[in-house]
């Protein structure tokens, strides 16, 4: 009763954000207490499934479009269209209501169905194309977004492999949120590879902010060339690369990592299901290989090392795939394997 009482006499003051845009960013770091027991270093990951869009690339689309719509490449109203694995097309679906700028997606078979319902919920018009096309193929993601961005007037592709504002976004927020929340103690950064924007825009604020300390750790998804391996068959959503061996998109700024780390497809979703089993962390497959990433140098970290690793986004969107025992088994993702080293070039 007092404590009621004493409630009400507190002054009124609004706690109320203004739009949807105030809640990008500023995600928590969140320490794996039971997975990271026992090792030098700490293991602190962090949750960007929390940004309102479920992912990383809810900072890429709002700053993207912010700066596209300055520069005036974007025209008031007009089409964006991208190709996209899934989470940058839903932030873009989300920012593009926000902003008015109706949105195409460009997408393939291999996107989940949580992530095809999203888009179609934020509005979205999508296109699907032919995932097994070769990059260089007409059919493939990016030729279609070509195709459809010249027949509709105005369009403009926002391009996520290319677009500076894509690491940009991870230079100007990611980066300087992990170096404040660490307290300036973080001393390795690890993030999944994809357009490679995470790790090259945040990599290089760390970087500069440490006066070169913190080391830059690209995870690599077993079959991507990232590593300079050969291309195969990749397995997690959103990551890893298909482009001939030691050709990077402009995206993918190799001079910043230190190292590239690749981790086999049973290791990355047996990770997957000891975050949410230990930890209570439902997080998405390119989480499961970062993480594994960041335990693998932990291991043999200096005591008192800080890991901090990138989650991209959260396991509920991807229900039907990493968290079902029937997708699992049939992609033979059940059973371990012993992995042949990655073949590299003789150079
Ligand atoms: N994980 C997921 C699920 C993604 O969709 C992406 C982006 N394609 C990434 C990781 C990698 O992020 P980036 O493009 O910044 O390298």
């Amino acid at each position: 009763m007092t404590r009621i009482r004493d409630l009400a006499a507190e002054p009124l003051r609004e706690d109320v954000l203004a739009s949807v845009a105030d809640l990008v960013g500023n995600t928590p770091l969140v320490a794996l207490s039971v997975l990271a027991a026992g090792l030098p270093a700490r293991v602190l990951v962090k949750l960007e499934g929390r940004n309102p869009g479920g992912s990383a690339k809810d900072r890429v689309a709002f700053n993207i479009i912010r700066q596209a719509e300055a520069s005036g490449a974007l025209a008031p109203g007009a089409t964006i269209v991208e190709s996209s694995s899934g989470n940058t097309g839903i932030g873009l679906a989300l920012v593009g209501r926000l902003t008015g700028h109706p949105v195409v997606i460009v997408h393939t078979d291999q996107i989940s169905a949580e992530k095809l319902a999203l888009l179609t919920a934020y509005g979205a018009t999508l296109v699907e194309a032919d995932g097994t096309a070769r990059p260089d193929s007409p059919r493939n993601t990016r030729a279609v977004s070509e195709r459809i961005a010249s027949e509709i007037p105005g369009a403009w592709q926002s391009q996520q492999f290319e677009n500076d504002d894509n690491p940009g976004a991870h230079y100007a927020s990611t980066g300087p949120e992990i170096w404040r929340q660490s307290a300036h103690r973080v001393t390795h950064f690890v993030a999944a590879i994809g357009t490679g924007g995470t790790v090259s825009g945040a990599g290089r604020f760390l970087k500069e902010a440490s006066d070169g300390r913190v080391r830059v750790i690209g995870a690599n998804p077993a079959g991507s060339t990232y590593d300079g391996g050969a291309e195969a068959e990749i397995l997690v959503d959103g990551v890893g690369s298909r482009w001939p061996r030691d050709w990077w998109p402009h995206n993918f700024h190799r001079s910043v990592l230190d190292d590239v780390i690749t981790i086999d497809n049973y290791t990355v979703y047996a990770t997957v299901r000891a975050l949410a089993r230990e930890e209570a962390l439902l997080l998405g497959p390119s989480s499961g290989l970062a993480v594994a990433v960041a335990l693998q140098v932990a291991r043999t970290a200096a005591p008192g090392s800080v890991i901090v690793v990138i989650s991209p986004d959260a396991g509920t969107n991807y229900l039907t795939k990493a968290f079902d025992q029937a997708w699992l088994a049939s992609q033979g993702l059940l059973t371990p394997t012993i992995s042949a080293p990655t073949p590299k070039d003789p150079s």
